[in-house]
């Protein structure tokens, strides 16, 4: 029998920098949505065949259209493992909001043993030759705000997505 472990991971940022688009595609067949209107949350389940002894369950939080730094993020970052921060290559201002995406996190939400939230940062788009961040301004960022590390991605063609995720 193999054992199972069950993550939530959340997924943050700016409004349309591709984070639905994101859950979608990464989590492709077995995509389930539950619609929870009282938060605005969609949920959605990826498991991982991990090894022969265990599957990682990942339980995908989706903001759903509350992109606003309110009270409501408290409830939806609540309990988080691991934290996705997306933003879009080619708009720069939701690079500088990336940060605060990040802050905010930080603030309301912490692992149980007290460390933070680990946070992969996910630079989106980069199929669309817009760039308006370069790679040294998202290296320099990603140590200044302690995120695990970060990846460029591009939903559209599936580019990084898989392995970003592992
Ligand atoms: P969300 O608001 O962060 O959930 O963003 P969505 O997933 O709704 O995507 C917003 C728009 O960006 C949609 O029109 C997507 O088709 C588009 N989009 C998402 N990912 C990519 C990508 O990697 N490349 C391009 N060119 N467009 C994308
Ligand atoms: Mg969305």
């Amino acid at each position: 029998m193999a054992e199972e472990v069950l993550f939530k991971v959340i997924i943050i940022g700016d409004p349309t920098v591709g984070k639905t688009s994101f859950v979608h595609r990464y989590v492709n067949d077995s995509f389930r949505r539950d619609y929870k209107m009282t938060i605005g949350v969609d949920f959605a389940l990826k498991v991982i065949r991990w090894s022969d002894r265990c599957n990682i369950k990942l339980q995908l939080w989706d903001i759903a259209g509350q992109e606003r730094f309110t009270s409501m993020t408290r409830v939806y970052y609540k309990d988080a493992h691991a934290c996705i921060v997306m933003f879009d290559l080619s708009q720069k201002n939701t690079f500088q909001n990336a940060v605060r995406w990040k802050k905010d996190l930080d603030s309301k939400c912490q692992l149980a043993d007290g460390a933070a939230v680990p946070c992969l940062l996910l630079a989106n788009k980069c199929d669309l030759g817009q760039r308006e961040v370069e790679q040294e301004e998202i290296e320099e960022m990603c140590k200044e705000h302690d995120f695990l590390g970060w990846s460029e991605t591009s939903v559209k063609e599936g580019t990084m997505i898989d392995e970003s995720m592992k």
